[in-house]
C-alpha cells in the first residue's frame, strides 16, 4: 500500500451537505480536512433533490399564477410550458455547486474526486477518476456517503420511460400522464409539479392515505387538493407489474379487494431511499449497523469509536437539515468543543413543498392524545382569517397547534402559504419552551401571514381570538 504523504486530520466520504458541512466546519475549527467525492460535488440535494426539485415547483407556481392572472384583473393569452422548465432547475443546481465548490477552496478544503473505500481504521483508499488508486491516512474518518431511490422488485428503471427522481429531470418534456408510484413528500411534490403543469397524474400509495407520515388533517388536506387539479389517487393499493406497450405502459395495481389498469406515458418510483452503505468497506472494519443504516451514538461515533457517520446514511430523518446537525454535531465532537452540540430530533421541521405547504413540529395530534391524554389539547385556525393570505390569493389551509396544561408548545402542523417559512417561529417558540400566553404579547405585524401564529396563541390561551 503506497501512502499519500499528506496525513489528513478528518477524512470525509461523500460531498451530500452532511459531507460539506462537516468539511467546511472542521476546517473552520482548524482541522486538514480531505473531502472525497466519487460524483457531482453537493450530493443529491444540490444535485437532484432538494435544489432542482424546489426550482421546479416554483416554475410549476408561476405557471399557476398566470393562469389564474385573471383573479387579479390581468389578462394573459394562452400560456404554455415550454422544455426550459427542465433546464432551470439544472442550471440552478450547477449554480449552487459552483458556490460551494469555492467554499470549500477557500476554506482549504482538499476535494478529491474519486470512489472512498475504508481500508482500515486510519486509511481510506480513492480510486480517483483516472482509475489510479491512493491511499489516505487520517485520524478521524467520517462516513457521509448519503442514500439513493429505493427500487422495486420487477420495475426496471430504464430511463427512458421509467424514473426515479434521479433522472426525471432528464425527461424534458410535459408529460401527457405519468404514475407516481409511492405518495410521501418527494412522490406528493411531483405530483403538485406535474398536475400543475396539466399532466394526467395517477398516484398509487400503498399506506391508506398519502403523506403516511403526517398528521391525518394534513394528508387529507393536501389529498383534496391534489385532486382538484385532476390527480387520481389509489391509496392502500400496490403495483402488481408494469407492461411495455408501443405507445403506453400499462400499469396494474391492486389493493385488497379490486384491481385495476392504469394507462400512462410514463412512471416514477418514489417509494423511498437506501443508504449506501455498501462497498465502502464497513462490513470489512465491522462497523455495526441496524435495519440497513449506522449505528451511532450521541456524538455521531460508530461502533469504531474514530469512525464517524452522519446524514442520510442513519436512520434518522432524511432532511438536509438533519444533516447539517449531524455533521456539526460529528465536527464539535471531534474538535473536542466544549458543550458540543448535539441534535434535537424533537425539533426537526418536516416539510412538504406540495402548494398550499405542509410543515409539522414537534408531535402531532395523535400521539400528543396517546401520551398526554386530556392533559393537552389542540387548538385550529384557518388561513381564511388571515387578510394577507387573501392578498397574495393564498387563503388555503390552516395551523393547528397542540398544547400541554401549561401551554408550551408539544407540537404544531401547518398547511397553507409558505408554510416552511411559518414554522420555524413555531420551532424557536418550542425551543426556548415560551408558553403561547406569553406570544400572544407579541406584536406581530399587520398584514403578514405570521399573524396566525399571534392568532392561535390567543386561541389556545383564552379559548378566544379576534380574526378567526
Ligand atoms: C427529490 C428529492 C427532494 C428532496 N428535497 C429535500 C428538501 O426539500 N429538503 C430537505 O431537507 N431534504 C430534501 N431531500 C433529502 C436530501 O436531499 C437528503 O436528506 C440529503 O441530500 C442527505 O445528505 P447526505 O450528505 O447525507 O447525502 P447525499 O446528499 O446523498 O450525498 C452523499 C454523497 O456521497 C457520495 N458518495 C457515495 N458513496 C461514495 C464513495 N464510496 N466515495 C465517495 N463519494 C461517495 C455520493 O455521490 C453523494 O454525492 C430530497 C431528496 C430527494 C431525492
Amino acid at each position: 500500500m503506497e501512502f499519500n504523504t499528506e496525513k489528513y486530520d478528518v477524512s470525509i466520504l461523500g460531498s451530500g451537505p452532511a459531507g460539506y458541512f462537516a468539511a467546511i466546519k472542521l476546517s473552520q475549527l482548524g482541522k486538514k480536512v480531505l473531502l472525497v467525492e466519487k460524483d457531482k460535488i453537493g450530493g443529491v440535494c444540490l444535485n437532484v433533490g432538494c435544489i432542482p426539485t424546489k426550482t421546479m415547483i416554483q416554475g410549476a407556481k408561476v405557471f399557476d399564477e398566470i393562469l389564474n392572472a385573471e383573479q387579479y384583473g390581468i389578462t394573459v393569452n394562452k400560456p404554455s410550458v415550454n422544455s426550459n422548465i427542465f433546464v432551470r432547475p439544472n442550471n440552478v443546481a450547477v449554480q449552487v455547486c459552483k458556490n460551494l465548490e469555492s467554499l470549500l477552496n477557500k476554506n482549504n478544503v482538499n476535494v478529491v474526486k474519486g470512489n472512498a473505500f475504508l481500508e482500515d481504521k486510519n486509511s481510506i483508499s480513492v480510486i480517483l477518476d483516472n482509475c489510479e488508486k491512493q491511499y489516505f491516512k487520517s485520524e478521524k474518518i467520517i462516513i457521509a456517503t448519503g442514500s439513493r431511490p429505493k427500487l422495486l422488485k420487477d420495475i426496471n428503471v430504464d430511463r427512458k420511460r421509467i424514473f426515479t427522481s434521479n433522472e426525471v429531470f432528464s425527461l424534458g418534456r410535459v408529460p401527457k400522464s405519468i404514475v407516481i408510484i409511492g405518495a410521501g413528500a418527494i412522490g406528493a411534490e411531483f405530483a403538485y409539479i406535474f398536475s400543475t403543469l396539466q399532466t394526467k397524474v395517477y398516484i398509487i400509495e400503498i399506506a391508506d392515505q398519502i403523506l403516511p407520515c403526517e398528521d391525518k388533517d394534513i394528508s387529507e388536506y393536501i389529498a383534496r387538493v391534489l385532486k382538484r387539479k385532476g390527480c387520481e389517487m389509489f391509496t392502500s393499493f400496490k403495483v402488481e407489474g408494469i407492461i411495455q406497450k408501443e405507445a403506453s405502459l400499462e400499469v396494474n395495481v391492486a389493493s385488497e379487494n379490486r384491481q385495476a389498469k392504469i394507462e400512462s406515458e410514463c412512471v416514477l418510483v418514489c417509494v423511498g431511499r437506501t443508504p449506501n452503505i455498501d462497498n465502502i468497506g464497513i462490513e470489512k472494519l465491522g462497523i455495526r449497523c441496524d435495519k440497513g443504516y449506522i449505528e451511532v451514538n450521541k456524538f455521531m461515533q460508530t461502533s469504531i469509536k474514530n469512525i464517524y457517520a452522519v446524514g442520510d446514511v442513519l436512520n434518522t430523518p432524511a432532511f438536509a437539515h438533519v444533516a447539517y446537525h449531524e455533521a456539526l454535531a460529528a465536527s464539535e465532537n471531534i474538535c473536542g468543543v466544549k458543550k458540543a452540540s448535539g441534535v434535537r430530533y424533537d425539533l426537526v421541521p418536516k416539510i412538504t413543498y406540495t402548494e398550499p405547504q405542509t410543515a409539522t413540529i414537534g408531535i402531532n395530534q395523535k400521539q400528543a392524545e396517546e401520551i398526554y391524554g386530556n392533559n393537552c389539547k389542540a387548538s385550529k385556525i384557518y388561513f381564511k382569517a388571515n387578510a394577507k393570505a387573501h392578498t397574495i390569493n393564498n387563503n388555503e389551509g390552516f395551523l393547528k397547534v397542540i398544547t400541554n396544561k401549561k401551554l408550551e408548545l408539544l407540537g404544531a402542523s401547518i398547511v397553507g402559504p409558505d408554510a416552511s417559512e411559518l414554522i420555524h417561529q413555531l420551532a424557536l417558540i418550542k425551543y426556548a419552551n415560551i408558553s403561547l400566553d406569553r406570544v400572544k404579547n407579541v406584536i406581530f405585524g399587520h398584514p403578514t401571514l405570521s399573524e396566525i401564529i399571534w392568532e392561535i396563541s390567543n386561541l389556545a390561551a383564552i379559548g378566544k381570538t379576534i380574526h378567526n
